[in-house]
């Protein structure tokens, strides 16, 4: 979610790109992760006129998801909604029950423990606690969330994910005083993070929905978080497909990644890899038939932009020809958010058959106990 592209040649569309956007072309394009429900601009003649093919739009924030449904309404066809909470906005989640839910001063004293002594007050907690949304149950969030993914059948899960160098903004009035930072030093404690996503992706997998997950500065706890939904979560898991978005990891561990998850897909944004000097290397590392793109953008206006600028890249990275690369992302693209319902199950051996068939009694007895 970077939102703002601050690349001092970007506005020179002469400079910018070796051929002109072709719209034949981005017709076949579609955008597997964007953001027009964070647009505040947004105009659904905008999104109407883009030339980008489908988009795969995210919701972020509590307050988004009903942006999103916004979005998808001003064009169904051209847009797949995707439902979920993102890490930068996860703090108000509690895992109480909604008639047992801390009071707000609570919940947040005990998500954000002062560094040294987990007895005092945070010092910067005080300062943003009345700027901070009232505690939710996450049983309230998923039910809401179920509701949406329920009543949009083309719809997905994400943005969702793992965030380890993000700190929540400073409201407006203290950020506005240029001598303040812009974030404070708050972070959502990463087991936080985790229990969300986890609860997000047990949705998804009960409702056979794809998910768009989010990693940033967290690839060792990204990796051993797939490897224990595979270990644990068994057939379920496997049959949805996850992309990880602005893959941020190095060419070896998405090798690895592929290795251990053919349910996995990669998409890629020029804001965010493409500033890396390992960015074609990455590409190339990439297995042809996982390989997705994306804009990443908030602002609807250069979607097609960004995701022309993408293309070429991959053309250079990978000696693709453009029909070869737009016939691949194409497939690709559908392969990825595809129903659940068409595709073949996956050959499963009989320690996964054993493990699944246990996990679903005891997700049976979980149930019944409430
Ligand atoms: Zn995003």
């Amino acid at each position: 979610m970077p939102w703002n592209d601050t690349r001092p040649w970007i506005k020179d569309p002469a400079t910018r790109f070796s051929s002109p956007p072709d719209p034949a072309i981005l017709a076949r394009l579609h955008d597997a992760h964007c953001h027009p429900s964070d647009d505040d601009e947004f105009a659904p003649e905008t999104l109407r006129g883009l030339k980008t093919g489908i988009l795969c739009a995210m919701s972020s924030s509590l307050a988004n998801q009903e942006k999103t449904r916004e979005v998808y309404k001003a064009d169904p066809d051209k847009v797949v909604p995707f439902f979920g909470l993102h890490p930068w906005f996860c703090h108000p989640i509690s895992f109480d029950p909604p008639d047992d839910l801390p009071s707000k001063e609570d919940h947040y004293r005990s998500l954000f423990p002062p560094p040294c002594d987990s007895s005092a007050d945070h010092p910067s907690l005080a300062s943003v606690l009345d700027t901070f949304p009232d505690p939710i149950s996450i049983s309230t969030y998923l039910s809401d969330m179920e509701a949406d993914l329920f009543a949009h059948p083309t719809s997905h899960v994400g943005e969702i994910g793992l965030d380890r160098a993000f700190r929540i903004p400073n409201p407006p009035h203290i950020a506005a005083d240029k001598r303040n930072p812009k974030h404070t030093d708050l972070a959502t404690p990463l087991a936080h993070q985790l229990r969300i996503v986890e609860a997000q992706v047990d949705l998804a997998i009960r409702l056979g929905k794809n998910v768009s997950l989010h990693s940033v500065r967290a690839p060792q706890e990204t990796v051993d978080m797939l490897r224990r939904f595979k270990e644990v979560k068994g057939e379920g898991w496997q049959r949805i497909h996850v992309c990880l978005h602005s893959f941020g990891g190095s060419a070896e561990s998405a090798k690895q990644i592929q290795k251990a998850h053919p349910n996995v897909f990669f998409s890629f944004a020029t804001i965010i890899s493409g500033r890396s000097p390992h960015f074609h290397k990455l590409l190339q590392a990439i297995e042809p038939d996982r390989l997705l793109v994306e804009s990443d953008f908030s602002d609807t206006r250069e979607i097609d932009n960004q995701i022309w600028e993408v293309f070429q890249e991959i053309l250079t990275a990978l000696s693709w020809t453009p029909e070869e690369a737009v016939s691949r992302l194409e497939a690709n693209w559908k392969r990825f958010v595809s129903p659940i319902d068409e595709r073949p199950k996956p050959k499963l051996s009989n320690r996964e058959k054993k493990r699944e068939r246990k996990r679903v009694d005891l997700y049976v007895s979980d149930e019944e106990g409430g």
